[in-house]
């Protein structure tokens, strides 16, 4: 009886350990340096020139005008890291973060600066106003 070539690869590899990683019963394989995961923005940094929202192929990021900030649904993002690299005030970073699905594509997870977000940063500005006007017209004329 001929002998198929590969059998004895086959023999060889019954007795090797599985060259693979059980996740979720282990860590997943650890990201590379750059990788591009979740995006991410600091909205103290922002200084709303909406140059992500004109690079942004997917139409994921909406300028809005009353606290002159973006907002980011990220349902839509490609992880191209155009915005990333055009922010002028590093405001927008990719992170390493990749374990993203979801049953609800609203989910907060997905949504930077959003809804109650922008109504307590309009707050802040109208406390910030007060402020600056009480203050002019304290100090002395
Ligand atoms: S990474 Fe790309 S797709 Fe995602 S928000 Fe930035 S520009 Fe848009
Ligand atoms: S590019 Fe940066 S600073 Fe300009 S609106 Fe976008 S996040 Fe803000």
């Amino acid at each position: 009886m001929k002998v198929p070539p590969t059998l004895s690869t086959v023999l060889g590899n019954l007795f090797k350990k599985p060259a693979t990683n059980p996740f979720p019963e282990s860590e997943p394989v650890p990201v590379p340096e750059g990788f591009r995961g979740k995006l991410n923005y600091d909205v103290e940094k922002c200084v709303g020139c909406r140059l992500c929202v004109m690079v942004c192929p997917a139409g994921v990021i909406e300028y809005v005008p009353e606290v002159r900030k973006v907002t980011f649904w990220l349902g839509r993002c490609v992880f191209c890291a155009q915005c990333v690299d055009v922010c002028p005030v590093n405001a927008l970073w990719m992170s390493d973060e990749f374990l993203l699905a979801t049953t609800d594509k609203y989910e907060d997870n997905l949504m930077w600066f959003h809804g109650e977000e922008i109504e307590e940063f309009k707050k802040k500005l109208e406390e910030q106003k007060k402020a600056k006007e009480s203050a002019k017209k304290e100090a002395p004329k």
